[in-house]
């Protein structure tokens, strides 16, 4: 990629990080945001750095394969590893979203998926939002980020998820992960699932009197993601 390109992914990027902010997905310097820009690369946040005084060009460029830093002299987010693991399985993926907002956190706090309880969860989720498992005491303690990664991979197995029909996960006792086309889709995602979480608490607060019929969420999910789609404009 030339450096002018990569040069406007980095700017790209800062912004989608300065969205999750804006949005209220992430407080004080927790959460980030990363793009791919190749197969074997992404741009990252530097860690911990105020948004607001950081330079685009700052930005980490990550080597998928090795994991090492090949542009940038700051150190990258805490949470790289976990991006990488994400990008090295699932090169669909165009950008990474973490962040711990309130009602997605919440949900992962308690150790259970978000449910699908009516049609706006079913427009960008045919199934639940998944939750990782609760993780052995030696993967927290050694390549805890990296081990978080293949926690999702696994999750995604098990339940035979794809990522491009389920945007995001909850990490469990942790915040949520999300992705999407580009950083801006992830941040996109990583809204809808807080959304979502919020929707669902509130049901369930209220009392739910019966479940939605699983034939109503397959034509909300399939009239935006389906192979005959019919929201919106055409792709
Ligand atoms: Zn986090």
């Amino acid at each position: 990629m030339l450096k002018k390109q990569i040069l406007k992914s980095k700017k790209n990027c800062l912004i989608a990080n300065k969205n999750l902010v804006k949005k209220n997905l992430s407080i004080q310097t927790f959460g980030n945001v990363s793009q791919r820009i190749d197969k074997n690369h992404f741009i990252i946040k530097p860690s911990g750095i105020n948004l607001n005084t950081i330079k685009h060009r700052d930005f980490n460029v990550i080597n998928i394969s090795s994991g090492k830093v090949v542009d940038g002299s700051l150190n990258p987010s805490s949470d790289t590893e976990t991006h990488r693991v994400l990008y090295r399985q699932w090169d669909t993926i165009k950008g990474i979203a973490h962040g711990h907002p309130t009602y997605g956190t919440s949900w992962a706090q308690t150790g259970k998926p978000i449910p699908v309880l009516g049609t706006t969860h079913a427009d960008y989720f045919d199934k639940h939002v998944p939750i990782t498992n609760r993780m052995k005491k030696k993967d927290v303690k050694n390549k805890y980020e990296y081990n978080t990664g293949l926690e999702i991979l696994k999750t995604f197995k098990k339940q035979k998820l794809k990522p491009n029909k389920c945007p995001g996960i909850l990490i469990r006792y942790h915040g949520v992960f999300a992705w999407g086309k580009s950083s801006y889709e992830s941040v996109k995602n990583l809204e809808l699932i807080e959304f979502i979480g919020l929707l669902a608490f509130n049901s369930m607060k209220i009392g739910l009197k019966d479940k939605i019929d699983t034939n109503l969420i397959r034509k909300h999910f399939d009239r935006k993601h389906g192979a005959n789609f019919y929201y919106g404009q055409k792709k």
